[in-house]
Formats: structure tokens, C-alpha cells, sequence
């Protein structure tokens, strides 16, 4: 008997500019008050205080003094 194997190719997907993994999303936190953060373009922003992290090559920088602080309009 012969049997074809299928061999399903896996070629990961390209993406262009996001490039933050789902699993890492899950344990980023916001560095100042520890809230989850959703991704916004080329950043990561905490839905809490608003702060921003950008993403340089694809690492998020969680560096809170190089997070963008929201501007307050008031
Ligand atoms: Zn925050």
C-alpha cells in the first residue's frame, strides 16, 4: 500500500509592523500601576493610565521613564 504523507508546510505568517506575540501580551503589564496593556500601532498602551510603551523591533520597551505619559487635556 502506499500512502501519500501530507505534509502540511509551516511557514509562519508574515506580518508587517506588528509583530508582538499573543502569549507576550498576556503577562505585559502596564510598568507604573501593573494594568493589562492592548496594542496600539507601534505601541502598547495601558488602558488604565494611558501610558504608552513603544515597540522597537518588535520589543515592546517597558521602561516606565521611556513611557510616553498621556497628555493631559483637561
Ligand atoms: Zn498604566
Amino acid at each position: 500500500m502506499k500512502r501519500r504523507q501530507r505534509e502540511g508546510e509551516l511557514r509562519p505568517r508574515r506580518k508587517t509592523g506588528m509583530m508582538i506575540h499573543p502569549d507576550l501580551l498576556t503577562i505585559l503589564v502596564c510598568a507604573d500601576d501593573h494594568h493589562p496593556l492592548t496594542v496600539e500601532g507601534d505601541a502598547l498602551v495601558c488602558a488604565y493610565c494611558g501610558r504608552r510603551y513603544p515597540i522597537v523591533d518588535g520589543i515592546p520597551v517597558m521602561l516606565p521613564h521611556n513611557a510616553e505619559a498621556p497628555t493631559a487635556n483637561s
